[in-house]
C-alpha cells in the first residue's frame, strides 16, 4: 500500500477516530503503515522526555482540566469501522494494525482521568478485535493486563516502554507512570498468556540511563520475562524537553550540561539529535546486549535501519495471514546526515 501525503489526507478526511500513521514527515521513520488510535487527549504520566508534551504537559498537564477522553471516541470508532465496510477506498485499511497509542498512553490513571474507571480503551479494543483488526499496544501501564481477555493473542503485540529498572530514577523520568517492576511483570504475564511482546528502552538519555550496565540489567529482566524484541532510541531534545532535562528542580542539570557537547547544534524537524557516531555507539550497544539475550532489536528514527533485525515497531510479531502490505520490513530509508 503506497501512502502519499495526499492519500493520507484523503483517507484521514473520511475517518474520525482512526488516522493513517503520519510520523510528521520524518525521513528516518521505518514503520510500516498502521492506524493510530488515541483514546485520550493528553497524558498524566508527565515523562521528562515526552515528545508530545504539548499534549501531555503545560496546559495539558496532569492536573489540567483540559485533557481527558477524546470526545465521542467510541462512537467515532464504531462509525469508522462501519464506514470501512461501506467505502471501497477505506476497505484495505482493515488489513492494517491499529496502534494504541502514539501521542498519549491508552491507560491513564489520574484521580480525574482513569481508564480503570472509564474503560474507554477496553471498549475500543472490543470493537477493533470484533472487526478483526490486529493491535499494537504501546503503554507504560500494567493495566493492559486487565484487557488480556479481550485482546486477541494471535493478533496483538503487547509493547511496554521501560527506560530503567531503578525506581528512584524512574520517578524522576516518568513521575506518574507505574513502577518498572510492575511493567516487567505485565510483560511476563503477557508472554505467559501467549502474546508477542516488545519493550521500548526509549529514550536513552545521556548520563542518566545509557550505560551498558543499566541496559544489560534491564534486558536481563526482559529476557527472563519472555520478551521478544527490544526497540531503542536516543533522547532527541525538543525545546520543552531540553528545558526539563536541564532543570534544577526535577531534572538532571549535571547530565544535561555534561552531555550538551554530544548534541548537534541544529534541529532536524524540531529535534536536536545526538551526533551520529555517539547515536550509533549507543544503538550498537543495545543491539549487542539484546542479541546476546536472544532478543530481536530495532532502533526508532535513528537513521540506522541496517541495525534492525526485524520491523521497528514489532509488526512482524503479529501472527496473522500476510496482508500483503508489510512485504519488506528491512527496507532502507533516507539516510541521516
Ligand atoms: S507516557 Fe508517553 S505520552 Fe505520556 S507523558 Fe510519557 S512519553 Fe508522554
Amino acid at each position: 500500500m503506497e501512502w502519499t501525503r495526499s492519500t493520507k489526507k484523503k483517507l484521514a478526511s473520511k475517518l474520525k477516530a482512526l488516522k493513517p500513521f503520519d510520523p510528521y514527515h520524518s525521513a528516518l521513520c521505518t514503520c510500516g503503515p498502521k492506524l493510530p488510535l488515541n483514546v485520550y487527549t493528553g497524558c498524566g504520566y508527565e515523562c521528562l522526555y515526552c515528545y508530545t508534551s504539548s499534549y501531555s504537559r503545560g496546559r495539558w498537564g496532569r492536573d489540567s482540566a483540559a485533557w481527558g477522553p477524546r470526545a465521542d471516541v467510541v462512537r467515532h470508532l464504531e462509525r469508522d469501522i462501519t464506514r470501512m465496510d461501506a467505502d471501497s477506498e477505506l476497505t484495505g485499511l482493515k488489513d492494517l494494525p491499529v496502534v494504541l497509542s502514539l501521542s498519549s498512553d491508552p491507560y491513564p490513571q489520574t484521580p480525574r482521568v482513569s481508564e480503570a474507571k472509564l474503560c474507554l480503551t477496553r471498549r475500543c479494543i472490543e470493537l477493533l478485535a470484533g472487526a478483526g483488526f490486529a493491535l499494537l499496544m504501546q503503554t507504560k501501564s500494567d493495566l493492559v493486563t486487565r484487557d488480556f481477555d479481550v485482546l486477541p493473542a494471535e493478533k496483538t503485540v503487547v509493547g511496554m516502554t521501560i527506560t530503567t529498572l531503578d525506581r528512584t530514577l524512574a520517578r524522576k523520568l516518568e513521575p506518574y507512570a507505574p513502577a518498572p517492576s510492575a511493567r516487567i511483570e505485565a510483560l511476563a504475564t503477557a508472554a505467559e498468556r501467549g502474546f508477542a511482546t516488545l519493550c521500548r528502552i526509549d529514550p536513552l538519555v545521556p548520563g542518566v540511563n545509557d550505560t551498558a550496565r543499566q541496559v544489560e540489567d534491564l534486558t536481563n529482566e526482559l529476557a527472563a520475562a519472555g520478551v521478544n524484541q527490544v526497540v531503542s532510541s536516543t533522547f532527541k531534545k525538543r525545546r520543552d524537553s531540553a528545558a526539563r532535562f536541564a532543570s534544577v528542580s526535577g531534572g538532571f542539570p549535571e547530565a544535561a550540561a555534561s552531555s550538551e557537547h554530544l548534541y548537534e547544534p541544529n534541529e532536524v524537524s524540531g529535534y536536536r539529535y545526538i551526533i551520529e557516531p555517539e547515536r550509533r555507539r549507543r544503538m550498537q550497544m543495545v543491539k549487542a546486549i539484546a542479541e546476546s539475550h536472544g532478543l530481536e532489536f530495532s532502533c526508532c528514527r535513528e537513521g540506522m535501519p541496517e541495525l534492525n533485525t526485524r520491523s521497528c515497531d514489532g509488526q512482524h510479531l503479529l501472527r496473522r495471514p500476510a496482508a500483503g502490505v508489510f512485504t519488506d520490513d528491512r527496507a532502507p530509508v533516507t539516510e541521516p546526515k
